[in-house]
């Protein structure tokens, strides 16, 4: 064994203690770096206004922004797609979503939710005329398959599409369904003769609306919809040909969900971060408050919990781009992830006192944001079910 002289070992880095950032390829850091400095200049500086106002004014711009700067369905080929590995769009996740996890929804309901319903299972005149125009941004389109009084058990949808001559005619509600109130194609899942089925619909079909839904406490920098279907009458060529029944949406739903699984780690590492300057700054009983151990604890827990994240999404992102990854370690990901980044936020909060209230630090909005990323594409209790099924092999969802 060789002996390493520890002044030759690389210097440590305090937003990096364990060195994964060589687990990164030159490549791998370009796109996160085009990202961050893409999100750095058009919203990072807005973020806290928009969602104080529970809006972004310019939304229209800021997807084409997005879309030039190729995030959108930026892991599909073709169609004008990026064509990415999904490391790269983990990682840009990442980073957007250390902005705001309403951006970062955003992206992942434009590509990995409506983009890649239609990019997988739609006709090739669909993928001509939506895919181009929603990779450059220019068409938002948004995903309906969660319903007033369905949410986790979607085989039992109601909204219902039943045949007229050669054409639907599509009648139900869809509740809580992301940029809604502003796209432009909604792709609807309906339960037809034939089982359940996927529609492209245009949102200005007469008998489609779709309002805003208001008060939201979580997710202000994103609108959330209803959607209305009353009577509305489509084309027989509006339906997704190759999508039967759950295997349509669920496997939209695995999509957006190992977005998820990095995005997540980005609200952690923007609350993480705060925290830890913070505790470099701030001074009480005469000394900087990391210098007691009771916050070194916290702190030291906080990043242990990331790396162990961020580990476990590299992980899944090598098995997705080596066509090896199950949807179940989708699940392992996203329930770790989203919950122990939860948990990093509500520490960071503590760690802020009372600023840790206050929008003038990320903290607290990332922390009320993960409230609806923890029930969103599968609630914890959810993937606690299907890794409790892989390891028992008895199914407790019913
Ligand atoms: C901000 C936001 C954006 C969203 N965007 C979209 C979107 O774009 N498109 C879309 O289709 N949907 C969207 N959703 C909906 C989301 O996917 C659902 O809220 C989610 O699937 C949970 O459904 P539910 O709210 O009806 O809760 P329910 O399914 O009613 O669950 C309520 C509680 O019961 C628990 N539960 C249910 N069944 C079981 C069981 N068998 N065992 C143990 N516990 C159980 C759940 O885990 C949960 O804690 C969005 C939601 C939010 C909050």
């Amino acid at each position: 064994m060789s002996h390493v002289d520890p002044t030759k070992l690389p210097v440590l880095d305090p937003t990096d203690p364990a060195g994964l950032d060589d687990l990164l390829s030159a490549d791998e850091k370009a796109i996160r770096g085009a990202v961050r400095q893409t999100l750095d200049a058009i919203a990072e500086p807005y973020i806290a206004e928009w969602f104080e106002q529970g809006c972004i004014p310019n939304i229209k711009e800021l997807t084409r922004e997005l879309g030039s700067l190729g995030v959108l369905g930026m892991h599909l080929d073709g169609y004008g797609c990026a064509g990415m590995t999904a490391t790269e769009y983990g990682l840009a996740c990442l980073e957007i979503e250390a902005t705001d996890s309403g951006l970062r929804s955003l992206v992942s309901v434009q590509g990995s939710l409506a983009m890649f319903a239609i990019w997988r299972w739609g006709s090739e005149e669909q993928k001509q005329e939506w895919l181009p125009r929603m990779a450059a941004g220019e068409a938002i389109g948004c995903f309906g398959l969660t319903e007033p009084d369905v949410g986790s058990d979607p085989a039992n949808l109601q909204t219902r599409a039943r045949r007229d001559g050669s054409d639907w005619i599509l009648d139900g509600r869809k509740m809580w369904i992301s940029n809604a109130p502003y796209a432009d194609v909604a792709v609807v899942w309906a339960h037809t003769e034939d089982g359940i089925r996927g529609f492209v619909v245009p949102t200005d079909t007469p008998g489609f609306s779709a309002p805003e839904i208001k008060h939201k406490l979580s997710l202000r920098a994103s609108a959330t919809g209803e959607l209305i279907l009353d009577g509305v009458r489509l084309p027989e060529s509006a339906m997704l040909p190759e999508a039967r029944g759950l295997k349509g949406p669920l496997s939209c739903l695995n999509e957006a969900r190992f977005g998820i699984v990095w995005g997540s780690l980005g609200a952690a590492r923007s609350s993480l971060e705060a925290a830890r300057r913070y505790s470099i700054d701030r001074v009480q009983f005469g000394r900087p408050i990391g210098g007691f151990q009771l916050t070194q604890q916290k702190l030291a827990d906080m990043s242990l919990e990331y790396i162990k994240g961020y580990l476990l999404a590299l992980h899944l992102g090598r098995r997705k781009d080596q066509n090896t990854l199950r949807p179940e370690q989708v699940s392992i990901g996203k329930l770790n992830n989203v919950r122990e980044a939860i948990e990093i936020c509500r520490t960071a909060r503590g760690i802020l006192g009372g600023n840790g209230i206050s929008l003038e630090y990320p903290v607290i909005r990332h922390m009320v944001n993960l409230e609806s990323v923890l029930t969103y594409e599968g609630t914890v209790e959810m993937h606690t079910l299907v890794l409790g099924q892989v390891l028992t092999g008895q199914s407790a969802f019913r």
